[in-house]
C-alpha cells in the first residue's frame, strides 16, 4: 500500500476512535437526563404524599373538634334537664343551641376536607401510574444504554491495533506531522481530503495555486492556508 492510502486508512482509524469516545463520554450525561425526569415525578409523588397527610390530619382534627362540641351541648342539656330554676334552664336551652351553628360549619369544613383526600388520591393514583410504566422504561433504557457503552468500548481495542500495526508501515515524521495537524483540527474531522473538483482544498475551500495542485497531483500535498494534506 502506497502512504496516502495508508495515512487514509490510519484517518479513518482515527476518525472512528474520535467517535467512539465522543459517543462513550456522552453516555454519563443520557443517563443522568433520563433519571432527572424521574426524580422530578417522583417528587411530585412526595409532595402529594404530604399534601395527603396534611388533609387527613385536618378531616381528624374537624373530626375530634365536632364530638367534642357535641360532648360539650349534651352535658349543658343534661344540666338543662336537672335544674329546677325557669331562668337557668332557659339560659342553658340557649347556650346548648350555639353549639348547633358551631358544629354545622366545622361539619361542612369536615366534609371539604374529605373531597380534598379523594382529591389527592385520585391525582395519586394516576402519577403512580405514570411513574409505574416510567419506571419500566427508563429501566430498559438505561440498560441500552450501558449496552451501547459496553459495545462502543468493547470496539476500542481492535481499532488501536489495527491502527498500530498501520502506524509501523510509516515514516515517524510524516506520522507525527499528520497527528499534530489531526489533533490541531480537533479530531474529529478527515484533514487528509481531495482536492475538489474546483481546485480548492477540501478542508478550507481556499483556492489553490497552480504548484499546490501539482504537489498533490505527485501524492501528498498541503494546502498552505489551513495545513491539510491534499491528495487528487
Ligand atoms: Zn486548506
Amino acid at each position: 500500500m502506497d502512504l496516502l492510502n495508508t495515512l487514509l486508512e490510519i484517518q479513518d482509524l482515527d476518525l472512528r476512535k474520535s467517535e467512539i469516545e465522543k459517543q462513550s463520554a456522552s453516555i454519563p450525561e443520557q443517563k443522568k437526563a433520563i433519571i432527572s425526569t424521574l426524580k422530578k415525578d417522583k417528587s411530585a409523588y412526595e409532595d402529594l404524599n404530604a399534601q395527603l397527610k396534611e388533609a387527613e390530619k385536618a378531616c381528624k382534627d374537624l373530626n375530634h373538634e365536632i364530638d367534642k362540641l357535641k360532648q360539650q351541648k349534651a352535658k349543658i342539656m343534661i344540666q338543662s334537664g336537672e335544674t329546677k330554676d325557669n331562668a337557668t334552664y332557659t339560659k342553658l336551652v340557649k347556650e346548648a343551641e350555639t353549639y348547633d351553628a358551631r358544629v354545622d360549619d366545622m361539619e361542612s369544613s369536615f366534609l371539604e376536607s374529605l373531597d380534598k383526600v379523594e382529591e389527592i388520591k385520585k391525582q395519586k393514583k394516576v402519577l403512580a401510574d405514570q411513574l409505574k410504566s416510567m419506571l419500566g422504561k427508563i429501566e430498559q433504557d438505561i440498560k441500552d444504554l450501558d449496552l451501547r457503552h459496553k459495545n462502543l468500548l468493547a470496539s476500542l481495542p481492535e481499532t488501536e491495533a489495527e491502527r498500530a500495526k498501520l502506524a509501523k508501515t510509516v515514516d515517524e515524521e510524516t506520522l507525527i506531522h499528520y497527528e499534530r495537524v489531526f489533533k490541531s483540527k480537533g479530531g474529529l474531522r478527515a484533514v487528509i481530503v481531495p482536492i475538489t473538483h474546483d481546485d480548492s482544498c477540501g478542508f478550507c475551500h481556499l483556492k489553490l495555486s497552480t504548484k499546490d495542485i501539482s504537489s498533490a497531483a505527485k501524492g501528498l500535498g498541503e494546502c498552505l492556508e489551513c495545513g491539510a494534506f491534499l491528495h487528487k
